[in-house]
């Protein structure tokens, strides 16, 4: 291969426009990504070897080495993991694949100071931390079974070259040829401590050859020279949970997850009996920008006696649980387990059984014991904790104590679970009511709560796009059926009060029955049936769905996803104690064919449709009998 030099693709120069102009604090962080990339080559090494073993050539003594050129001004970290093939290098290090790179660098223009270091971790994008201290990086490696090394060099300016080149053995050696006024990050105390701060888990010898000058009485002076390991490499959830500290928890936490922010809550147990393993798992503070990406990476790194199996292991949790980050380590397991074979795996099926339940009683507990705290994490993660509801049904009593919902009687419209609600439920109330629309606002003033806010019964309200389809599932808690007050039939009342009340819409429909046939006729293409209702007290009228039918939300969403919506007829309930309704019946009485009412009956049934969210049909003509109207006074 001859030499050539290639141009970064704009979004790693903008990246790296960055991190040399924008970024001042905490430069040290560069240590830690280049250890943590040169672990993960040497986990990979590692495993790769299992069914391969002519890849190790004779080299097991897995090792990551920090080297520094107080003459040549260099740190050099070098490993004896995978390596990178010269097309390897080219797609991982020359161009940002990773799709959070973009909103890594829009996250960064947004921040004030522009001093964001610690957000590099998160997107993946830690090489180029070293330009933070260095002008020049130059990276050589080898590919684990090949012969062939290349040479990568960089001045983090708009390219970088790539040429053949000679390494004895596999792995990366990446070497930064420090700014000027960066010597500090050569001395031997500043590396001593980045490591024990941030890599002290790494679960490989970090080591670094230390001179020592040594005279010994009338000897003449003698330098010493021998490789320490720097770091304990006590993988932190092998660790007694006293001998570990916040910090260490949390230092761990930023390199599973690539998440620069501290954790919500720390998970870290060690299960015994028929499935043995150890697990240490997080629930992030803040969700992820690619959470609701189709092809998002997830899942826990997996050990196995030891040995790195991967990370985004799936199988190991459900889908509506991807954002817990962490680590399970089992002996359980055979240590050739392929990602195939672990869907389904029996171990592996116990394992994630347990997890599930370890992170739902953990959620359980944060919403006990600080509310605030849970209401944070519900507005991050509580769309997607929404998706086992309708996919887990093992855990589906769990996830139902877990969901919060807005409702007419929350204050500031702060949510409140099922069990708030059935506690106090008035006696005579034997359903749980809500409403789905499309915003709270939107849906507090609906005409369909009005009979509810009379009996002061409280209605939840369903405004995230996907409650309709946990309503689907949540059909019943502790007892009571959950019932969309849009929809069928509506009996809020005791027995006495249900035949006075039948009574009283006995005699409506005997007094307003021919209108209510007329008005059927005229809207005959639009609503299937026209009643009179027993949900309003203030308002003229309202849209209902059958029982089974669809409400105007979901024909809302429906059609916001593209998707074809047939047009499902609704009915139209009127208010017979409005005085518009009285109204109507005496313009049906003076004329049945007039034209008036014949308007009249069309802008009521437009009124239904605004007051639930829907557009009118015909707006211009809408607007045109409303401006007539007015003018008639
Ligand atoms: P990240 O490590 O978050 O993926 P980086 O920019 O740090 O992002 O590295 C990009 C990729 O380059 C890595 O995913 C890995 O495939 C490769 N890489 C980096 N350092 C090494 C190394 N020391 N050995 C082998 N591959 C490496």
């Amino acid at each position: 291969m001859s030499k050539k030099t290639k141009k970064f693709k704009t979004e790693v120069q903008q990246l790296l426009d960055l991190v040399i102009h924008s970024l001042y604090s905490k430069k040290e962080i560069y240590l830690r990504e280049l250890i943590s990339n040169a672990s993960d080559a040497i986990d990979r090494a590692r495993f790769e070897a299992l069914t391969d073993s002519s890849l190790l050539d004779g080299d097991e003594d897995w090792k990551i080495k920090i080297h520094t050129d107080k003459d040549e001004r260099t740190i050099t970290i070098s490993d004896n993991g995978i390596g990178m093939s010269p097309e390897e290098v080219e797609s991982n290090i020359g161009t940002i694949a990773n799709s959070g790179t973009k909103n890594f660098l829009s996250e960064l223009k947004k921040s004030k100071d522009g001093d964001n270091a610690e957000f590099i971790g998160q997107f993946g994008v830690g090489f180029y931390a070293s330009f933070m201290v260095a002008d020049k990086v130059t990276l050589v490696t080898k590919r684990a079974g090949s012969s062939e090394a290349v040479k990568w060099v960089s001045n983090g300016g708009g390219s970088y070259s790539m040429e053949e080149a000679t390494k004895e053995s596999r792995g990366t050696e990446v070497t930064l040829h420090l700014r000027p006024e960066m010597d500090e990050y050569m001395d031997e105390w500043k590396i001593r401590g980045t490591v024990k701060e941030y890599s002290d888990y790494i679960s490989c010898p970090i080591v670094m050859d230390i001179t020592r000058k040594e005279k010994k009485d009338g000897e003449e002076e003698v330098e010493t020279i021998t490789e320490e390991t720097l770091n304990s490499m006590k993988a932190i959830w092998k660790k007694a949970k006293s001998d570990i500290s916040d910090e260490e928890y949390n230092e761990f936490y930023k390199h599973v997850s690539h998440d620069y922010a501290e954790p919500m809550k720390v998970i870290h147990f060690v299960a015994e009996g028929v499935t043995e393993f150890r697990a240490l798992l997080y629930i992030p503070t803040q969700a992820p920008a690619d959470l609701f990406m189709p092809n998002r990476n997830h899942g826990l790194h997996l050990y196995v006696k030891n040995v790195f199996i991967g990370d985004n292991i799936e199988a190991l949790l459900p889908d509506y649980l991807r954002f817990v980050s962490g680590v399970v380590d089992s002996s359980d397991l055979p240590l050739n387990v392929s990602r195939e074979m672990l869907q389904d795996d029996i171990v592996i099926k116990r394992i994630r059984k347990s997890l599930v339940g370890k992170i739902l009683g953990a959620l359980s507990e944060v919403m006990n014991k600080d509310s605030k705290k849970y209401l944070e994490f519900y507005q991050q993660f509580g769309q997607v904790l929404k998706e086992g509801v309708h996919s887990d049904f093992e855990n589906a009593d769990k996830l139902k104590d877990l969901l919060l919902f807005a409702s007419t009687k929350s204050e500031d419209n702060k949510p409140v679970t099922l069990k708030d609600y059935v506690e106090r439920m008035p006696e005579n109330q034997k359903e749980i009511y809500y409403l789905a629309g499309k915003s709270i606002d939107a849906t507090k003033n609906s005409p369909h709560l009005e009979a509810f806010k009379q009996k002061d019964f409280e209605v939840l309200f369903f405004v995230d796009p996907i409650d309709e389809w946990v309503a689907q599932r949540l059909t019943e808690y502790d007892g009571k059926t959950l019932k969309a007050i849009d929809r069928g039939e509506i009996e809020l009342n005791s027995d006495d009060e249900k035949k006075q009340k039948e009574e009283e819409v006995k005699k409506s429909r005997e007094e307003y029955g021919d209108l209510l046939k007329a008005m059927e006729t005229q809207l005959d293409k639009s609503v299937k049936e026209v009643r009179v209702s027993t949900r309003l007290t203030d308002s003229a009228c309202c849209l209902v769905a059958d029982e089974n039918g669809m409400n105007a939300n979901m024909e809302r969403i429906l059609r916001s996803m593209n998707q074809e919506v047939p047009e499902s007829l609704r009915i139209l309930e009127i208010n017979p104690d409005h005085p518009l309704t009285a109204r109507m019946k005496k313009l049906f009485e003076e004329n049945n064919k007039s034209e008036q009412l014949s308007d009249y009956i069309e802008l009521l049934y437009d009124q239904a449709l605004i007051s639930e969210g829907s557009q009118v049909k015909n707006p211009l003509r809408f607007t045109k009998l409303l401006s007539t109207l007015m003018v008639d006074g």
